[in-house]
């Protein structure tokens, strides 16, 4: 339902939690978000209204990446279990829309001896993700062979202890916006405006088959036909 990512030096956990509460209007049943610090992930999920998220959230470490999510359940039950973000091994993915092929992936995967532990569509994302990486390992190519595999509508951020310093994004179907954030090296991701108000000062609505990967020097995109490498580009250049 509502989707926030960050990289930066702001205080990561506050961020995400603010962006989520100014995403509360579209409704949802439950939230979390994942942090990221190096070889470091922390989870926090909880059912029901941000406040039970807020009051579960604490930690003692830093960290500078991070993602969240507000579910409206379409596959599993409204569970703590079923929130988001979804882990595999080592990497952790935040999901809105549906993966309308994911029975056969899931078959695939667990075939492949991936164990899933939610009743989610979503969590074939980051499995998928780890299959590819655990053979390649290689981020970029791994994020690409998912995307390719995925049918049905979907925006997607997904980050990895294979590659802390990196937010990987795509948007199908549902709404993404990636931006700069105002301070030096920062950048934040949302399903709709309101959570980048006051803090961004480039913005780019991301158009169906876009996605890349954000690190806090470097946004890079891809889909069928255009790379772009160094700054972000305006909307408008990227329509071009
Ligand atoms: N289909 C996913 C789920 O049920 C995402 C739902 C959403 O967009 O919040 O978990």
């Amino acid at each position: 339902c509502g989707i926030v990512g960050y990289i930066g030096n702001k205080k990561t956990e506050n961020i995400l939690l603010d962006g989520l509460k100014e995403l509360e209007y579209r409704g949802y049943d439950s939230a979390g978000i994942a942090l990221l610090n190096n070889d470091k992930i922390e989870v926090f999920k909880a059912l029901g209204k941000l406040k039970n998220l807020e009051q579960k959230v604490k930690t003692n470490h830093t960290y500078h990446l991070g993602i969240g999510h507000t579910r409206w359940a379409t596959h599993g039950k409204p569970t703590e279990l079923n929130a988001h973000p979804h882990l595999g091994e080592y990497s952790y993915v935040v999901h809105n829309g549906i993966i309308e092929n994911y029975k056969e992936l899931k078959e695939e995967l667990q075939a492949a001896g991936h164990k899933f532990v939610s009743q989610t569509d979503t969590e074939v994302i980051v499995h998928l993700f780890e299959f590819y990486n655990n053979k390649l390992n290689d981020c970029k190519t791994s994020f690409q062979n998912t995307i390719k595999r995925l049918e049905g509508a979907f925006s997607i951020l997904l980050i990895s202890k294979s590659c802390p310093n990196d937010i990987y994004f795509f948007k199908h179907g549902s709404p993404l916006i990636i931006a700069r954030g105002n301070e030096k090296e920062e950048v934040l991701f949302a399903s709709s405006d309101a959570p980048l108000i006051g803090l961004a000062n480039e913005v780019v609505y991301l158009e169906d088959g876009c996605g890349g990967v954000a690190s806090a020097k470097r946004i890079e995109f891809f889909d069928e036909k255009r790379i772009f490498w160094g700054v972000l580009p305006t909307s408008k250049q990227f329509a071009q």
